[in-house]
């Protein structure tokens, strides 16, 4: 008998199944070389001058971090055209979505409105929270429907959360959707926020002008009752650092920064942030490559007989067509190749898998295998007819 007693949301949370690391595939097939292809990450690895500042600052880690990041505050601001005074940063963007269920909705009481599937983070840390999660099935071509996500709006209702691109189909709604939205969340609901979490924004479009078409910050049209929530982690090559920022109704900024750890997000994470804002090079190379590779990618998956969602993300969401293999056995078989892609039970969609977008040589070897792993599925197929 254990002597303590978690709570009881506690108890009812299911393990975490982390996705599959490079070194566990190595070992489990005795591979020199694994692409892993599962979590969004830049593909152009750590911005170089992040890297460089990284190493500047190193002598700096024996001292605690400077109390509400100002420096960054003030470039984001600046990149945005907001006052500093609204922007929030966080260990990932994460902790800041997880502080936002827990500054603002009463466990018990209060409730939250998302789709069907989305970002995990939404439904879980208000499950641990003991908040109600109202939840609403996407279309089926992954479109949002928000005429339904407003009915399970109540007077209740504290937060309200989309994700553009969505993660994980990639689909984008223009941004004169999202404004109707929150005018009509206003409207119904005016204790209501409309959290917008924009992690993949920046690879939005297939041109350079993709923000402005599809992010109200972009275009400083931001509602008073709506944020933006945005990462290192992906466009800028820093999911390792964990750091996340957002950017809030300056009230709820600053008790954003009462609420938090005073120093969850470290001194070299915040230097490495101020460095990668800087590396325009390194953000065009990304950029460039993703929106090339993802036209690409999409192209040859079509051509070898998957179903492939318009992606505005750095990943794509594509299921084999009705005549081809089994999702989990592809991903299985990827696996032993080498290739780490992401398969999406976890998501409520067993036939589907989402391939994040590589570097044109990891594309093209990631192609080679799948072609490989159909041929043979193909061939297992005919012995299997035969005998
Ligand atoms: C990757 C991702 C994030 C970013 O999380 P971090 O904590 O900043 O690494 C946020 N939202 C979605 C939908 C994501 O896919």
């Amino acid at each position: 008998m254990p002597s303590f007693s978690v709570r009881p949301e506690i108890a009812a949370l299911s393990p975490y199944v982390p996705g599959m690391s490079i070194e566990e595939i190595r070992q489990r097939h005795q591979l020199e070389n694994v692409v892993k292809l599962a979590s969004n990450e830049n593909p152009l690895g750590t911005p170089p001058l992040a890297m460089e500042a990284i190493r500047r600052c190193a002598a700096g880690a024996f001292r605690y971090p400077q109390s509400g990041n100002p420096r960054l505050a003030a470039a984001l601001a600046e990149l945005h055209h907001v006052d500093a005074r609204r922007i929030a940063i966080g260990n990932g963007s994460d902790e800041i979505l997880d502080m936002l269920i827990r500054m603002l909705a009463e466990p018990g009481r209060d409730n939250i409105v998302c789709f069907r599937p989305c970002f995990s983070i939404y439904p879980i840390q208000s499950n641990i929270c003991g908040v109600e999660v109202r939840r609403q099935p996407l279309n089926g071509d992954f479109s949002f429907d928000f005429d339904a996500l407003l009915n399970l709006v109540t007077d209740r209702t504290r937060l309200v959360f989309i994700t553009t691109p969505d993660n994980p189909s990639g689909y984008c709604p223009p941004r004169a959707d999202v404004a109707a939205l929150a005018a009509r969340l206003a409207a119904r609901a005016p204790q209501a926020l409309l959290v917008i979490d924009e992690a993949y924004m920046d690879f939005a479009g297939d041109d350079a002008d993709g923000e402005r078409r599809f992010s109200l910050l972009a275009n400083s049209e931001l509602p008073n009752n709506a944020l933006v929530c945005r990462t290192f982690s992906k466009s800028y090559g820093l999911a390792g650092l964990r750091i996340g920022y957002a950017v809030l109704p300056e009230e709820l900024a600053q008790y954003y920064w009462r609420a938090r750890l005073p120093f969850s997000v470290n001194v070299l994470a915040e230097e490495a942030a101020l460095a990668a804002l800087r590396d325009t090079a390194f953000r065009d190379a990304t950029l460039t490559l993703v929106r090339t590779e993802r036209r690409r990618l999409t192209e040859r998956l079509r051509d070898l007989g998957f179903s492939v969602w318009p992606s505005h993300a750095n990943f794509l969401l594509c299921r084999p067509d009705d005549d081809g293999p089994d999702a989990k056995v592809c991903f299985e078989a990827l696996l032993k190749r080498g290739f780490i892609i992401r398969p999406l039970g976890s998501y409520q969609l067993p036939d589907h898998l989402r391939v994040s977008i590589g570097t044109k040589e990891e594309n093209d070897a990631f192609l080679a295998a799948l072609e490989d792993v159909l041929r043979e599925l193909d061939t297992n197929e005919h012995r299997a007819d035969v005998f």
